[in-house]
């Protein structure tokens, strides 16, 4: 028998784990005082059972809301037979993930890893050691970027705020303007590895390119012999409404990373690349310790199964449309407020004339959890899964909240 148990019982209330948190874990996140105990679809309750409706379920991790039952019914079967597996022996799950992907994408080849950071840092090694031979080590990205915290990452994350405090960033990295094909003529040339870039910047507030961008920067990058690396952290899975987001564009990458969705919020991440760069990554020169274990792979492949069984990817279309119609309303009430709609699926900004930040803390209040990005642009990531009635019940709390907000 046990003599202590780890875990408070009877469970701790938000005040006790704040203040545990204030003592025993680093700093280094601004959180809500809100301890969040469980949740279902898109609803999620608190440590007193407060009820919350989340229109940004873990981070656009939770891209089928709270606990999706396939994913939860495949991590507990999986739990049972093997938690871990290192990657020095096959493991089925990987291997049918990797086939899932390979098939819904541009039959890329895939290197698992547990997060969007470390998916980028294994394109960007991919793309060095890609164009090394040949000259080539710089690497393009793009103003307003967000790419991850770790150096590599970090480095390839256009945004000085990042980097402050932490420089020297790593060499070879040129920054251009996003959505500007002039800049991408100047830039790439015969020493660039690779241009790395968002189909549509997220963290950057829902940034989404002129129809065509993509097109030509893969054309450019034919052109001057360098390699295009598609970050789709936030952007794949089926968020937008296709699998992945160049696939509206008609356009293939070379290198691909996905991650936040991929796995339905277990922590998951994967390259794609297509398999003449692939080549480059021999045995030995990358690996990731708990990348694609079976747990991950199990639970990536129970998204795809929900996806497909319940038609989500347009689901996603009509979800983006029915928060157009919301926001286009309070744009004709609200002109002055509400200065650009951007929507791409589940995928939502809506730029305001003031800091978000308010309407995130004046829709806590009411219950609802939105986010708040570049100062003033309401992100929205709602799940595939929620249902016509939730958007109307979110979205009346935020044209209420939107309708009265002083300019
Ligand atoms: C969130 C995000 C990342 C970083 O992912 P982590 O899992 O936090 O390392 C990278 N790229 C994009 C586009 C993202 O949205």
């Amino acid at each position: 028998m046990p003599a202590t148990t780890l875990q408070a019982s009877p469970p701790a209330s938000s005040a006790e784990t704040i203040a545990r948190f204030e003592r025993y874990v680093i700093g280094n996140y601004r959180r809500f005082p809100v301890c969040l105990d469980h949740g279902e679809g898109s609803l999620v309750w608190d440590a007193e059972g407060n009820e919350y409706l989340d229109f940004f379920p873990g981070w656009g991790c939770n891209l089928l809301g709270h606990c999706p039952p396939r994913v939860v019914e495949a991590v507990r079967d999986q739990v049972g037979k093997l938690i871990h597996v290192p990657n020095t022996w096959y493991m089925g799950p990987q291997g049918d993930f990797a086939e899932a992907l390979a098939t819904r994408s541009f039959c890329g080849q895939a290197f698992f890893c547990n997060s969007g950071a470390e998916a980028n840092e294994a394109a960007i090694k991919l793309a060095r050691l890609h164009g090394n031979p040949h000259g080539r080590s710089k690497i393009v990205t793009m103003e307003g970027s967000f790419h991850g915290r770790t150096y590599a990452a970090l480095s390839a994350t256009a945004q000085p705020k990042y980097h402050a405090g932490c420089e020297p960033m790593l060499p070879g990295f040129s920054y251009i303007p996003f959505d500007d094909l002039d800049a991408a003529r100047h830039a790439i040339d015969d020493h660039t590895a690779a241009v790395l870039v968002e189909p549509i910047q997220g963290e950057g507030g829902i940034r989404i390119p002129r129809a065509g961008y993509l097109g030509a920067l893969r054309k450019l990058c034919d052109e001057r012999g360098a390699i295009l690396i598609l970050d789709e952290v936030q952007t794949g899975m089926g968020r937008t409404g296709r699998w992945f987001a160049y696939q509206h564009e008609g356009v293939e990458p070379d290198v691909l990373t996905c991650a936040k969705a991929l796995a339905g919020g277990v922590a998951a991440g994967v390259l794609l690349a297509k398999p003449e760069v692939a080549a480059a990554l021999k045995p030995g020169m990358h690996a990731s310790t708990f990348g694609g274990n079976p747990i991950a792979c199990r639970a990536g492949l129970a998204v795809v199964e929900t996806i497909e069984a319940e038609n989500l990817l347009d689901r996603a279309c009509a979800i983006g449309e029915r928060f157009r119609g919301w926001f286009e309303q309070l744009r004709a009430k609200r002109p002055d407020l509400i200065q650009d709609i951007r929507i791409s699926g589940v995928m939502i900004g809506v730029e305001l004339a003031i800091d978000a930040s308010f309407v995130v803390a004046q829709s806590l209040e009411r219950r609802l959890l939105v986010n708040a990005t570049h100062g003033t642009v309401l992100r929205l990531l709602p799940a595939l899964t929620i249902t016509d009635r939730e958007i109307d019940h979110g979205c009346a709390i935020l044209a209420e909240i939107l309708e009265s907000a002083p300019v």
